[in-house]
């Protein structure tokens, strides 16, 4: 089926869309760790009266329509509640992303000297085209954690007058050999360390690592052996930018997910006082499997859901259940876009197209919809009309061609747990490159689009 580019239908009025851009840029460029975009929800929902959990748990208080808290699961994943005008068992609105992006991550004993350089090794995050990662400006962000329990935050790289740090390539002069392998492994991933200091502190062999050391210590406060517990990721250095002559796309390091992310913390604001109970849930991990505390398949979206029953005095795991069975979610994840370069990589009918609106894919996974929990028709049925009924321009795609590869995302970890779920999200350009591109219109459809979700579904 063909879609018609958004942009049309707004004629020239494209105020809203570039103001809700420029929010967008704010916060993708403030927020590239999990942590970090934990830490930025929390602010703004507190700004807007959400309550923290525990508050709530400790209050024993039964739960009314409009209250609104928030979830902090480690720092790392967050979920948004509102409480509707009807009873939990009637189910809940969910709109689910992630807010873990690839990356480079330090290894526990990243520090070495080598060459007259200091280097730092790491292990990559996610899935990476290795050879991109090298000769860019990096920041490192994350936390180190004193033995006593002090937390430091770290953000090295982001402002104007701090260094970059980087990942160094071979001269093409002497890259005959390096040339002729193939791709995945043009650089190793075991290559991808950063180069981090030239100064010896001394003639000892170890001169310009003891610097770095001296300097750690010296201006951060850490030591060697602090790196032990310490989550240091290595993210592209810099903000957002607008891309494109007439302004149009913007290009940003972790699209995916935080433009979903993004979009659905928006919904859940502004959608101020919904019939059914509303839930935004940002988590971690989705880029390595979704193992872990912090990840779709960690238990504690259910543990809370359980108590939420509990203080509604129903039976905690059979009022969990049947909420659950009544439950809706859109698992907001970036999808593929159409992109002439690569034309013989998508499949043109079912391809998603840039600034054609939100996209909805009715299944994933790879080799014969593997791994795929697949939406029914019903519920597809079911978004369409509200999408039509809201004047919100929307495309179904599939990610590309048959057998080329795939993807999973977070959908059918709820589906396992009886909840209707279909996928929906962003067209990408680049996806998991250092920058990645989407366009505004497309942002500004999936806002509203989530937020219809949330306050019609
Ligand atoms: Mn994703
Ligand atoms: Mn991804």
């Amino acid at each position: 089926m063909r879609t018609k580019s958004a942009w049309l239908k707004y004629q020239g009025d494209y105020d809203d869309i570039f103001r809700v851009a420029e929010e967008y840029k704010r916060f993708i460029s403030n927020c590239k760790t999990e942590r970090e975009c934990v830490k930025e929800a929390v602010l703004r929902a507190e700004k807007l009266g959400f309550c923290a959990w525990e508050k709530v748990l400790a209050s024993g208080k039964k739960l009314q329509p409009g209250d609104k808290f928030y979830v902090n699961q480690d720092q790392k994943a967050i979920a948004l509640f509102v409480i509707g005008k009807e009873p939990l068992e009637k189910g809940i609105n969910i709109l689910g992303a992630h807010i873990d992006s690839p990356r480079l991550d330090l290894k526990s004993n990243p520090l070495y000297q080598d060459g007259e350089m200091a280097l730092l090794d790491t292990h990559y995050y996610g899935g990476i085209k290795k050879y991109q990662w090298v000769t860019l400006p990096l920041a490192m962000h994350g936390v180190v954690v004193k033995k006593d329990g002090t937390v430091l935050s770290i953000c090295i790289g982001e402002e104007e007058e701090d260094p970059v740090l980087g990942v160094n390539d071979l001269l093409v002069h002497l890259a005959q050999e390096q040339l002729k392998r193939n791709a995945a492994t043009v650089v190793e991933g075991e290559d991808l360390d950063l180069t981090v200091g030239n100064i010896p502190l001394d003639e000892e062999p170890d001169g310009i690592k003891k610097n770095i050391l001296n300097i750690l210590e010296r201006k951060y406060n850490i030591t060697e052996e602090d790196f032990l517990s310490s989550e240091l990721v290595l993210v592209p250095a810099g903000k957002a930018r607008d891309f494109g002559l007439d302004n149009s796309m913007i290009m940003a390091y972790g699209h995916d997910d935080k433009v979903c992310s993004y979009a659905s913390l928006q919904a859940i604001f502004n959608a101020t006082n919904p019939v059914k109970t509303t839930c935004c849930l940002l988590v971690d991990k989705e880029e390595v499997g979704s193992y872990g505390a912090s990840s779709m398949h960690s238990h504690f979206f259910l543990h809370v859901l359980s108590e939420m029953c509990h203080l509604n005095g129903q039976d905690s795991y059979l009022g969990m259940r049947r909420c659950l069975k009544n439950s809706h979610m859109l698992s907001c994840d970036v999808n593929s876009c159409y992109d002439p370069l690569y034309a013989a990589s998508m499949e043109k009918k079912n391809a998603s197209y840039l600034g054609h609106g939100v996209v909805f894919n009715k299944f994933t996974g790879s080799r014969g919809k593997n791994g795929s929990s697949e939406a029914s028709a019903e519920y597809a049925s079911k978004i369409r009309s509200l999408m039509d009924d809201f004047s919100i321009s929307y495309q179904f795609s599939e990610l590309g061609r048959v057998d080329l590869g795939g993807g999973g995302t977070i959908a059918y970890i709820m589906a396992d747990e009886n909840v209707q779920v279909i996928d929906s999200g962003i067209p990408v350009l680049s996806m998991h490159a250092p920058w990645e591109v989407i366009s505004k219109v497309d942002l500004y459809e999936a806002v509203r689009a989530y937020q219809v979700f949330l306050e019609h579904c």
